[in-house]
């Protein structure tokens, strides 16, 4: 990767526009290796560059991809209406350089979301087209019937939808918990499904997408970015 000039690298981490970037490096924030380097025009390799700016360690990422522990009582815009944003969660940084979650979950679904800023990633796993099993944990009002799941695997139909939806599988937990997965991504899908079926989601928590499931590590609201292994375990 060709060098770059010290501002624009934190330009493109979401520092800043260029002119808040190089008065950030002039104002002697941001050092690498424990040097202060307040030349904006100092060039580096961007590629695997750590530096720290107010003493906070970042590293150059040419996009971002991570996994948020989204909390309940979050909603998934940058502008809410009634709650707190899951991008108060997140650094700045993040936002700024127009990280967006991969999907939506509901304000009150907890759970494993994806965020990035790289629009090809964001499309492919968020896109019903590639058939991706997301798997939710679900609490019901009333107590699961053979009815009721023999409605989910078969099929229910969604007031705008053209055709029945079907849970790809569906395993019981106990008489009022489920884990249903799902391959499409549509608006309330699992709320919708259920109440279809005659029942009512009472908790809903997102574990896994593909095969990636929320990282143990993670408590809610944390967020980590994603390594190999979950890119791997992903696809
Ligand atoms: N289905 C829902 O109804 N809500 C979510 O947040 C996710 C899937």
């Amino acid at each position: 990767m060709p060098s770059m000039q010290i501002h624009r690298i934190l330009q493109s981490q979401g520092f800043g526009s260029r002119r808040e970037s190089r008065a950030l490096v002039r104002s002697g924030l941001v050092a690498v290796d424990g040097q202060v380097i307040d030349d904006p025009f100092a060039e580096f390799e961007p590629e695997g560059f750590a530096f720290t700016v107010d003493g906070e360690p970042w590293e150059y990422r040419a996009k971002a991809y991570l996994m948020l522990y989204k909390p309940a009582a979050h909603e998934c815009t940058r502008k809410p209406e009634f709650y707190p944003s899951i991008f108060s969660l997140l650094p700045e940084q993040l936002a700024e350089r127009g990280v967006q979650p991969v999907g939506r979950l509901d304000q009150d679904t907890t759970g494993l979301l994806l965020l990035s800023d790289d629009g090809q990633f964001i499309h492919t796993w968020s896109s019903g087209k590639k058939k991706i099993p997301k798997r939710y944990r679900v609490e019901l009002k009333h107590a699961h019937t053979p009815e009721l799941i023999d409605a989910l695997l078969g099929g229910v139909q969604l007031h705008d939808e053209p055709a029945p939806i079907a849970a790809a599988a569906i395993e019981v937990i106990d008489a009022t918990h489920l884990w249903l997965t799902i391959t499409e991504g549509k608006y309330h899908q699992v709320k919708r499904m259920v109440a279809a079926a005659g029942n009512r989601v009472e908790g809903l928590h997102r574990h896994s997408v593909g095969g990636l499931a929320l990282p143990e590590v993670l408590e809610p609201g944390d967020w980590a970015w994603m390594t190999d292994k979950h890119f791997a375990a992903l696809a």
